[in-house]
């Protein structure tokens, strides 16, 4: 950091000045969307001829749109709008469309495409289904990064990465995955990254930031080693604590059974027991203050002893816990509970699953007919929403009432208004499932009963953000001998290679000197509050950033971090997305703060119910975030609706 300069000249070395992709025309796009998608341009607007629809225009393709994505402007005002009571009663002002579907899916994730796939499966192929999403494009969490590189498109995702989960996918979701020609254990075998960054001397290292520990200083290697240690910036009472915690098998919750032990590391924060059973300095904390981000959303000081045990974290060694799981995790110390499930990703994380599935519902938009060339293809969105497709799938369009009517209490016919472009519209089907986030069912149905609804408003869901920096190249990386790197105290807290990926007709980087995407995490935290107290403000949070303060942050970190490798963050970044989600996973209950409800009782499960031709699918109606839940959800809330 050259001392003594200007703000401007800050700026200017951080290359904020620089022209980096599109970033502009998205903040345009933004500022004249958040504009028009109030309540009050809605109920103003004319039902004259709509423009035509931005998905249905040539060239169409938000996966190659960089700037701010995920939860991206134009996405979410609607939503808002209705929360804060500035929508007029849909009726009153709404276009009805004339549609009439046997099916209205609100929310294109993986459960609401998921949802449409099982209910064609079980209805008949010929079934009229509608899918309504908010977002530019399909996919929901599982979102598609391309980013076009040195004349190569390089792919990422920009959401949900992995064919994972602590449990094994149930016979339904393995099932789908199945069906799309997708076999996860074949496709890592065959695919999966072969050590690229090891074989080149690149392994995990940590980044200590000024702010926290006193000095800038990338560390590589990991924290049980003595070379470790003596390089990074901590007190001689952290090294010692750091080595015995680390290295040493010590039992701290002596004469208790594991049972018991057990038990007490479930009620009791990681950082706790650092704190009072292992009796570490209170300098070790900020070290690990962040190790629980990238998985929980919150720091150690809201994640039980009992599940980051598991999960790899020390001071466990010599207390001899018996083996399973922990409760909300599904790890054990060997891997997964009960085998756990897979482990393969695509290049684009699980939006090559999305878009197998979008094949499937609408294969005119979709090209190819292989799991590996679905990777390269090109989607012609314009082809998501004709008239002549059985599955329509409408993005930009946010629901914003689902009523049910008929007679008495059966009623037999949903209606749904949505908003697109300024415009209300209102369409019905015979049945409609909610694959959207739980938060947001109450303000759809205000009909469901007041104890549904508190129910569906109990889980806070958890905000994260992914952001991914294309590089000119990474000799930087290659240079300091990391490709993953921990940064405790800093913005993002992970910053790390994209991990190698060949299939189909896709090839990741090779040569240092080629470009290359980089992916940070964040979590934006309040240690110290419940975890949905802090997933509230870092909601909050995340919806008040904007591009260029994140922008600044990334640029300054990366240099701070890499800058002794050569890297020149004006020089060297040539685009920046940032994945920005405010209701990022389903929130899964956590033992520091909620209770443990009896069997059915829980909130996703009362929050679930059939109500009428109207069934709740979404991973927030398992308490569960992750790909298998969403799509378990899916298959029983067809399986209720078509009980019948
Ligand atoms: C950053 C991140 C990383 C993740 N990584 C993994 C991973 O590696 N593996 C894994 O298994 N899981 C992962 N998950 C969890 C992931 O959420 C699930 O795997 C799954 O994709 C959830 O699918 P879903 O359809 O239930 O919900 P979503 O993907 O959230 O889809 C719901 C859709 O409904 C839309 N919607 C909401 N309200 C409305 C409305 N009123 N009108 C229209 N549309 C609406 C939403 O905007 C969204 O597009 C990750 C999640 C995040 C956020």
């Amino acid at each position: 950091m050259a001392g003594g300069e200007t703000p401007a000249e800050r700026l200017r070395r951080l290359g904020m000045g620089r022209a980096i992709t599109r970033r502009d025309f998205i903040d345009g796009i933004a500022v004249t969307t958040a504009v028009a998608a109030s309540g009050r341009a809605l109920a103003a607007a004319e039902p004259e001829a709509a423009p035509s629809p931005p998905q249905d225009r040539p060239g169409y393709c938000p996966p190659a749109l960089t700037g701010m994505r995920g939860s991206h402007p134009g996405s979410f005002e609607a939503a808002h709008a209705l929360r804060d009571g500035a929508f007029p009663k849909p009726a009153a002002t709404a276009i009805d469309t004339g549609e009439d579907y046997d099916l209205i899916v609100v929310g294109g994730g993986i459960s609401g495409l998921a949802a449409a796939y099982f209910y064609r499966a079980k209805a008949g192929a010929g079934a009229r289904v509608l899918i309504l999403d908010n977002h530019d494009d399909f996919g929901g969490h599982a979102k598609r990064n391309e980013f076009g590189l040195g004349g190569k498109i390089q792919l990422i995702n920009g959401g949900t990465l992995g064919i994972d989960s602590p449990r094994p996918y149930s016979t339904v979701a393995a099932g789908l995955l199945n069906a799309l020609g997708i076999d996860p254990v074949a496709l890592a075998a065959q695919h999966a990254d072969q050590g690229l960054y090891a074989s080149l001397g690149l392994g995990s290292g940590v980044f200590f930031d000024r702010e926290t520990f006193g000095a800038d200083r990338l560390v590589k290697g990991t924290l049980s080693s003595s070379e470790f240690l003596e390089l990074a910036p901590l007190s001689e009472a952290a090294r010692r604590d750091i080595r015995r915690l680390e290295t040493e098998p010590i039992d701290y919750l002596p004469g208790l059974p594991s049972s018991e032990k057990k038990a007490r590391l479930y009620r009791i924060s990681y950082r706790d027991y650092l704190l009072d059973l292992v009796k570490v300095d209170p300098s070790v904390i900020p070290l690990y203050q962040a190790r629980t981000h990238g998985e929980w959303g919150v720091g150690i000081d809201a994640v039980s002893a009992l599940d980051v045990w598991p999960f790899g974290l020390p001071g466990f060694q010599g207390l001899k816990l018996d083996p399973g799981s922990a409760p909300h995790m599904g790890y054990t110390p060997a891997g997964y509970a009960d085998g756990g499930s897979y482990k393969f990703h695509f290049p684009d994380g699980n939006a090559s699953i999305v878009r197998l599935l979008v094949r499937s519902l609408t294969p005119q938009a979709v090209p190819g007919s292989t799991v590996e060339d679905v990777v390269t293809a090109r989607i012609d969105y314009g082809r998501l929403d004709r008239t002549d497709n059985t599955t329509r799938i409408r993005l930009g369009s946010t629901a914003l009432s689902v009523g049910a009517s008929g007679p008495g209490d059966s009623p037999e016919v949903a209606e749904v208004a949505y908003s697109r472009m300024d415009r209300l519209y209102t369409t019905r089907a015979k049945h409609c499932v909610l694959a959207c986030w739980n938060m947001m069912i109450p303000y759809l149905c205000p009909q469901l009963p007041e104890t549904q609804k508190a129910a569906l408003r109990y889980p806070v869901k958890v905000p994260l953000v992914y952001t991914n920096v294309a590089l000119r190249n990474w000799r930087a990386f290659g240079a300091l001998g990391v490709s993953a790197i921990h940064c405790p105290g800093s913005y993002h807290s992970g910053v790390r290679l994209n991990p190698v990926t060949d299939i189909g007709s896709y090839r990741s980087p090779r040569s240092p000197d080629e470009p290359i995407l980089v992916r940070m995490v964040r979590a934006p935290c309040y240690p110290g509050m419940s975890e949905r107290d802090q997933h509230r403000l870092g909601r909050a949070d995340l919806l008040t950033t904007s591009f260029a303060s994140f922008e600044e942050k990334i640029r300054n970190q990366l240099g701070r971090m890499l800058g002794p490798g050569g890297f020149d963050p004006a020089r060297d970044i040539t685009a920046i997305t940032v994945n920005r989600w405010p209701h990022g996973y389903a929130y899964e209950y956590n033992p520091l703060f909620d209770p443990d409800w009896p069997k059915g009782e829980a909130p996703h499960e009362i929050g679930r119910a059939r109500f009428g031709p109207i069934a709740i699918a979404n991973s927030d109606a398992a308490g569960a975030a992750y790909t298998d839940a969403a799509i378990d959800q899916a298959h029983r809330a067809v399986e209720e609706l078509l009980a019948d």
